[in-house]
């Protein structure tokens, strides 16, 4: 078994920025990992969309004929599974999204392969592929490797690795896959696009954001007057939009908004977990507020301290006010 098997992502017909990053990434490791580079398009029109992941260092683009363009995790786990029969790749590199995380376990369970997810760094010791990934509470940094193991499937996280710019050569086969025991299983509905909003986290360059650390619905209003008051765009992590207290605009973080032209990020009882910190921590300056010295955001804090949020914040609203 050699070569590695990109399976591209797409949505709604168009492909999305997570495929050509796990192209480069495959191109990172390729020479290590010996065997041709493919890349997998499923889709409706998937000849379509191969110039896009058709780039420099990509040897094979198999395209796989859908019904839809609607994505279907049994559809991709036979079409993955299918191409890795044929092919036999050594890696297969999938996006650690909500469609990659959808799938990726499965064809993992399904070609016995070893398995890490989140991956943010790909590399190799001599010819072995050492992934790295967060542990215990995103405190440490994790080296994998997979001794014995024939196959891997990695998530990828997005955003993090480099696509090629220079387009490729590669060839273009097409593959037939037999989906009739998964057809029908799930039936697509409609394509729900998030509601409009006048929060736009992307754009904010100054926000206030919180985190469980505020404790209680009841307090969110304090918190939302204060970034009202001192200018800044109200922010927040996971937990509280999954709780119902803020809608999603509001949520910075890998399933939120990166806060892409922010000056100053306030965060104020938030942990600092990776997926809250891939959508802040390029920011220039961050204030971490929290009581857990040894609470992640430190890491990337400018400026820190442990004193209780809410001390804090009667201290500004006497400011301020
Ligand atoms: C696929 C996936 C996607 C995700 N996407 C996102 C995302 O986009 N955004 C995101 O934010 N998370 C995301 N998460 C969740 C993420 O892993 C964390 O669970 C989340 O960020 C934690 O939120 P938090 O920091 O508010 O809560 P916690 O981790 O519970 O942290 C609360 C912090 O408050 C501090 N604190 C408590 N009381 C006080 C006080 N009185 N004064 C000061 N500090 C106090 C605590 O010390 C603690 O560090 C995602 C997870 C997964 C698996």
């Amino acid at each position: 078994m050699a070569g590695i098997l990109v399976v591209a992502e797409q949505l709604d017909g168009a492909l999305r920025d997570i495929s050509p990053e796990l192209v480069g990434a495959a191109v990172s490791v390729k020479d290590q990992i010996g065997g041709p580079l493919q890349v997998l398009v499923i889709g409706a029109d998937p000849q379509a969309l191969a110039a896009g992941v058709n780039l420099e260092g990509v040897d094979e683009i198999l395209t796989v004929e859908m019904p839809s363009d609607h994505f279907d995790p049994l559809i991709y786990e036979e079409a993955i599974v299918a191409a890795g029969g044929q092919g036999k790749p050594s890696v297969v590199l999938v996006g650690h999204t909500a469609s990659g995380m959808a799938y990726g376990a499965a064809v993992a369970a399904r070609l016995g392969s070893g398995f890490a997810s989140d991956v943010f760094i790909l590399g190799h010791d001599g010819d072995e592929l050492i992934a790295t990934r967060s542990a215990y509470g995103n405190k440490v940094e994790m080296e994998m490797g997979f001794t014995g193991k024939g196959v891997v499937v990695l998530t990828l996280r997005g955003a993090t690795f480099i696509a090629p710019e220079t387009p490729g050569s590669a060839t273009i086969s097409p593959l037939v896959v037999d989906i009739s025991a998964v057809e029908g299983v799930s039936t697509h509905l409609e394509y729900q696009e998030a509601p409009p909003s006048d929060i736009d986290i992307t754009k904010a360059d100054f926000i206030l954001s919180v985190g469980r650390g505020i404790q209680d619905k009841d307090n969110l209003p304090r918190f939302e007057a204060l970034a009202d008051k001192v200018g800044a765009t109200f922010g927040c992590s996971r937990p509280i939009v999954d709780s119902g207290w803020l809608p999603k605009p509001h949520q910075v973080g890998q399933s939120g908004k990166v806060a892409s032209n922010c000056q100053l990020y306030f965060a104020l009882g938030i942990s600092g977990a990776v997926q809250h910190l891939f959508g802040m921590k390029h920011v220039d300056t961050i204030i971490a507020v929290n009581t857990d010295p040894e609470a992640p955001i430190f890491n990337v804090a400018t400026y820190g301290t442990t004193v209780d949020l809410f001390e804090l914040t009667d201290a500004l609203e006497r400011h301020f006010n």
